[in-house]
């Protein structure tokens, strides 16, 4: 059997990260990806009917928060496009009474700030919130006419469905933007190229250490070291950084002992379940709206032959059916809009490789996540989904995968690896 000193599963962002520290600190290391190409949840491509590349999975940056994604970027020599509203989506306005918006913003904001999403347990004293978002809202009788504004601005971060996702999910976001305003209307940014262009820059560097078409299908600690096994093959190796999705994860064959509410967050999964959709438009004036529960999102940009649109939604009852709902209400939203049936969208539950979208928690999963970041060498959870002050977005990837290679070069040197901050 092959051997290798580090293995690391997954070619998204994290894992990407992972392995070039790891071989830029000079340790033997193979990256092990099961589809044709890298990014993972960063899937840029072009749509040709509009002339333009679109992401089909993440696209956003914040640049005034997002550090370690602005460092990378600007390591490759990638630009960000400014694409900040001039209008932000839900004004503030006064209002003291119980249930308004601003009584309600004034309260997440207060819970937002006790909670510091870089402490390692974040969470701790906050049960109470480890609700579903719905009914936090109903116990705090939002408005209805606040409510769809609501949903929909939590919806864009968290991309679950209210009655499914934690509460907790959302004053995390809060507190790493700094306030529920800077977290519903946060000046964002799209990466030029489209955000899979560093997970191909990062690639590029790894040479022969990156293997593609080599899905992992079981991993198990044994005597000898961790087998890594799928159908292209079967390495031993000394440790191994596990950077896949959190949803994949119960499609492996993990063999190894896992903390309880570790083994339970696995079989549970996250409900993290977005649809995004693009679509080609003929627009009189570019668009920017959100609503509940479908069009949950709606931008414009130009391509050098037509308008798009996207949306998102909850793939509910699946992602098709979503979308199409999405595309009929964008058009009875936007009356001057027309949109074609040229589309373009990449279904994320149903691909095996994520089984999900971005990470969203449901009550009581959070101690879980943690616990799988937390693991010791030999085998170690990173990604995205693992992250501590960001996850469910590209920067909690960079920043759990470079954590966990830092982590086990510590392990190396005095056998021990610190706590994950990544
Ligand atoms: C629709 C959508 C929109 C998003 N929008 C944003 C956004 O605007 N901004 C933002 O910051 N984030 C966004 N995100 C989240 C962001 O994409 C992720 O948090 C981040 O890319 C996760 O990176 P990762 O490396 O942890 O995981 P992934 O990118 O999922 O990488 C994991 C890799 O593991 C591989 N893999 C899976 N199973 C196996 C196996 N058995 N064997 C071998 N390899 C395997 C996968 O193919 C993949 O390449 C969005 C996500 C989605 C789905």
């Amino acid at each position: 059997m092959e051997q290798i000193e580090t293995v690391v599963v997954g070619a998204g962002l994290a894992g990407l990260c992972a392995a070039r520290d790891l071989l830029d600190a000079g340790r033997q290391v193979v990256l092990l990806e099961a589809r044709d190409r890298v990014g993972g949840r960063t899937y840029s491509v072009p749509f040709e009917a509009a002339g333009l590349t679109v992401d089909l999975g993440a696209e956003w940056v914040d640049p005034d928060q997002h550090q370690a994604m602005m460092h990378e970027l600007a390591r490759y020599g990638i630009d960000v496009e400014d694409t900040t509203s001039q209008t932000p989506l839900e004004p503030l306005s006064p209002g003291t009474e119980a249930g308004s918006w601003d009584s309600i913003v004034r309260i997440c904001d207060r819970i937002g700030t006790q909670l510091n999403p870089s402490q390692p347990n974040w969470y701790e004293g906050l049960d109470q919130f480890d609700l579903p978002v719905t009914a936090f809202l109903a116990s705090h009788a939002l408005d209805i006419n606040h409510l769809p504004t609501f949903l929909a601005h939590g919806f864009a971060l968290q991309g679950a469905h209210p009655d499914e996702y934690s509460m907790l999910n959302l004053f995390h976001e809060f507190a790493a933007f700094g306030g529920v305003e800077a977290a519903f209307n946060g000046a964002e940014s799209r990466i030029a190229g489209g955000a899979q262009s560093l997970s191909i820059a990062i690639a590029k560097k790894l040479g022969p250490a990156l293997r593609l078409n080599y899905p992992v299908t079981r991993i198990a600690k044994t005597g000898e070291g961790v087998i890594v096994e799928g159908p292209a093959g079967q390495l031993l190796a000394g440790q191994v950084i596990v950077a896949l999705p959190l949803n994949a994860l119960s499609h492996l064959s993990l063999d190894m002992p896992l903390p309880t509410e570790a083994a339970q967050v696995i079989a549970e999964g996250h409900v993290g379940r977005a649809a995004k959709g693009w679509a080609v438009a003929t627009l009189s004036e570019p668009i920017e709206s959100v609503g509940w529960p479908h069009a949950v999102e709606v931008y414009s940009r130009r391509g050098a032959r037509s308008e798009v649109v996207c949306t998102f939604a909850v793939a509910e009852p699946d992602h098709d059916a979503a979308l199409a709902d999405s595309w009929r209400v964008l058009a009875t939203r936007h009356r001057h809009a027309v949109v074609h049936e040229e589309q373009l969208s990449h279904d994320w539950i149903a691909d095996p490789y994520a089984r999900g979208s971005w990470l969203s928690s449901a009550p009581g999963q959070v101690r879980g996540l943690h616990e799988l970041a937390d693991m010791s060498p030999p085998v170690l959870f990173a990604g995205g989904d693992f992250s501590r002050g960001w996850y469910g977005w590209m920067e909690g990837a960079v920043t759990s995968g470079r954590d966990v290679a830092t982590r086990l070069l510590a392990y190396a040197s005095d056998d021990s690896a610190p706590p994950a901050t990544g």
